[in-house]
Parts: C-alpha cells; sequence; structure tokens
C-alpha cells in the first residue's frame, strides 16, 4: 500500500511515541494534583510548552494545548471574537456619544476556502451572535490578495482568520504581509497552521500573527492534542468551561502524554523542515509531472510554486473522484478527494468552486499528500496507479472555469 493521505492524517512517528510513552505508562499523574505524581505530570507538561514555544519563537505561557485543530481554531475564532465584542462594546459605551454610535454590527473576516473549523465557527458567532461575517474571494490558484484583505477591515471588524495553506489545493497564503495589514488596523489576526505545521516557518514573530493553530497528528502523533499560540496571553472567553486548566482558557484534564508528543513533532519538524521540503518538493514535482504527461487534459489545482511540498492536487475532468480514489484504492493507492471532512458527500468542493471551477469539474478532484518520508519509487508507481485508474473510469472532458 503507498499512503497518499498525510494532510488527512499522517502515520504516527516512533520517536513521538517514544517520548510520549512514559506518560501513557508509569508517568500517569494528573497535572492538577499537588503529591509527587502530580508534580512529574506538571512537569513534563510544562517542558512541553516550553519546547513548543522555542518552536514558534514565543513565550510558554502563549501556548494553550487544546484537542486538536478543529478545537484551537474554535477557541481562536469564538474566543477572540466574543473578547473582541467585548471591547468593542466597551469603547462604544466609553468613547462615543450615544447619537453618534453607528450601530453597525461587529465584523469578522476571512477567507471562502478555510478549513470548517473556522467557517462553520464563523457561522454561529454570525447565527447566535449576529456578527457581519465577510468571506474574502480567492483567485484561480486558491490564493487570497493582501489588498483585498485590507480593504475588508473597517472600525467593526473584530478578528481575521486567514488559513496559512489549504488543506485541499495547498496553496499558501501570504499570511506575513495580511497579518502587517490587520496589525496597522488594529485587528488581531489568526492563522490556521495545521496543514502549514510539517513544512514552513512556525515562528510567530516572523509572521507577525497574533493567534496560530496546529493540530498534532498531522504532523506525527496521534490524534487528539493540537495547540493554540495566543499573543501576549490575553483574556480569552473559554469554549470548553470547567476546572480552569491552561490558565481558564481551556477547561479539562490536560492530555500530558499528547502534549509530550505534540512537542517532539514540533521540534522534529523544525530541525528537519529545510531537507523535508527539499525532498517532498522534488518528489510532488516528479508526481505533479507524471500525472500531467500520462493523463491528457488533467488540471493540477492550486498554485504552480507556492503549495505545500508534500501536496499534489487534480482535477479530472470527465471521471468521478470517488471513482478514480477507488481504482486507486484496487491499485494500492490510498489517497483522499478533496479534504477528508468532505469524503463521502455529494456536495462539490467549496475550495475549488470558489476558485472559479464548476461543479461537475470541482467533484473530480483527487489529492495526494504525503510526508518526507515518501520515496522515489512510491510516486513513480502511484503516477502510473493514476493514469491506470483515470483511464479505467473514463475519458476526460476540457474543464470548463466559471465565467
Ligand atoms: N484546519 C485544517 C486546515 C485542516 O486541514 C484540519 C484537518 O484536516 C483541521 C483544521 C482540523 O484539525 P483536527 O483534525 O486536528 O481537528
Amino acid at each position: 500500500m503507498i499512503y497518499l493521505d498525510a494532510a488527512a492524517t499522517a502515520p504516527p512517528r516512533r520517536e513521538v511515541l517514544e517520548a510520549m510513552w512514559p506518560h501513557l505508562t508509569s508517568e500517569f499523574g494528573n497535572p492538577s494534583s499537588s503529591h509527587v505524581a502530580g508534580e512529574s505530570a506538571a512537569r513534563a507538561l510544562e517542558e512541553a510548552r516550553e519546547t513548543a514555544a522555542a518552536v514558534l519563537g514565543c513565550r510558554p505561557g502563549e501556548i494553550i494545548f487544546t484537542s486538536g485543530g478543529t478545537e484551537a481554531d474554535n477557541l481562536a475564532v469564538k474566543g477572540l471574537a466574543l473578547t473582541g465584542l467585548d471591547r468593542q462594546d466597551r469603547l462604544e459605551r466609553l468613547e462615543r456619544p450615544a447619537h453618534d454610535r453607528s450601530g453597525a454590527a461587529p465584523q469578522l473576516v476571512s477567507t471562502a476556502v478555510e478549513h470548517p473549523a473556522v467557517l462553520e465557527s464563523l457561522d454561529y458567532l454570525r447565527r447566535r451572535h449576529g456578527f457581519r461575517v465577510m468571506l474574502l474571494p480567492v483567485d484561480e490558484t486558491g490564493m487570497v490578495d493582501p489588498e483585498e484583505a485590507a480593504a475588508a477591515l473597517t472600525p467593526e471588524t473584530v478578528l481575521c482568520s486567514v488559513m496559512y495553506a489549504n488543506n485541499e489545493v495547498g496553496t499558501i497564503q501570504p499570511v506575513g504581509e495580511i497579518a502587517a495589514r490587520c496589525r496597522a488596523a488594529g485587528v488581531p489576526f489568526h492563522t490556521d497552521a495545521v496543514q502549514a505545521g510539517g513544512w514552513l516557518d512556525l515562528d510567530v514573530g516572523t509572521l507577525g500573527v497574533d493567534a496560530l493553530s496546529l493540530s498534532g497528528h498531522k504532523l506525527g502523533t496521534p490524534k487528539g492534542i493540537g495547540l493554540l499560540y495566543l499573543r501576549g496571553a490575553p483574556p480569552l472567553e473559554p469554549v470548553m468551561h470547567g476546572g480552569g486548566q491552561e490558565r481558564g482558557r481551556r477547561s479539562g484534564t490536560e492530555n500530558v502524554a499528547g502534549a509530550v508528543g505534540m512537542a517532539a513533532a514540533l521540534a522534529l519538524a523544525a530541525a528537519e523542515r529545510d531537507d523535508a521540503a527539499r525532498h517532498a518538493s522534488a518528489l510532488r514535482n516528479r508526481l505533479i509531472d507524471a500525472v500531467l504527461r500520462g493523463v491528457p487534459g488533467a488540471l493540477l489545482t492550486g498554485h504552480g510554486t507556492e503549495r505545500l511540498p508534500g501536496q499534489a492536487s487534480f482535477c479530472f475532468p470527465g471521471t468521478s473522484g470517488e471513482a478514480v480514489l477507488l481504482e486507486l484504492e484496487r491499485g494500492g493507492v490510498l489517497c483522499s478527494s478533496g479534504s477528508a471532512c468532505a469524503a463521502g458527500s455529494d456536495e462539490p468542493s467549496a475550495v475549488l468552486t470558489a476558485m472559479g471551477l464548476d461543479r461537475e469539474t470541482a467533484q473530480t478532484a483527487v489529492r495526494f499528500t504525503f510526508t518526507a518520508a515518501i520515496r522515489e519509487d512510491d510516486v513513480d508507481r502511484a503516477a502510473q496507479e493514476v493514469v491506470a485508474a483515470v483511464a479505467a473510469v473514463g475519458g476526460l472532458a476540457p474543464a470548463r472555469l466559471r465565467a
């Protein structure tokens, strides 16, 4: 089997599991307990926080461990929006005379290509709290224009959230530029870095972001751990209420083993990043070339160069993405159609339609994603299987771009 679905979940890494093992066995204390077992667990948790903070270039107190990327996104978007709402209310009350209040709803700015963890959080804030949501468009490569992002910011904007790299097409967004525009406008900026985590620079100072979400299982931990970086550790409306762990920002007994694994995975990713990106990019380009050569009419989706090293995504017009996937699985290649979350849904990908593809073409999407452990012979075999799978499920019609 050739596993080319690392964006859905990456294989756990041995070094990560080894780092976690003591905390799943002998070192099982609750970090809140005041006895020696608890103290030892609390120490492990704080060491993990320090390691993660060193990779992100921030202070340990600015890291909140969560159950994964979805929770980190929810906490960032809902927490910052609701906290920002309070601030905006106070400003309105204190600074503007009653007759001069605009009455405009607080605004959230994001993009049409975010993961559902962000989009659904935004929609919740719109439905239940009256926020206005402005989703920035993307071009045909899936890229957001920083000028458009800057133009969308208003005095009512309480948060801007733009993902670092897209999970379906791998396009890398100019988050540094957008973050700078937000900073100039005094708007907090969050980025969902879940797919970027294993590949791109995560230094939050260089990026200039106020909040950043990561997920462990895309980096080689078991599922169930993630983190949110929050600049300056400001007060934050929590999503999880309870015993006040993580300085009151995320209640629930901490996943100590997960946090230790997350720190180990981040440290490995940082140490290996340049070599990993070089190796994976070369093999990604080899896969892209072989597929485009072997399947005339195939369409590479996403950006030509600003794309994640371990990501190649295509549409095969005239086929069905699901049928191609089944053929590929028969041939020993595991991958997915667009995002793993949308798998099995009949709806075409919202990311691809936002990029201007028509519904029929969007329904033919197939995504190949891998870690730096990928080998050249895997790529060559996968490319042969793609050519055979597309031929087996039918011909190709030219892709149509929406007017
Ligand atoms: N954000 C992006 C861009 C993702 O790709 C994913 C998962 O695929 C998530 C968030 C959610 O992360 P998790 O699976 O850890 O909840």
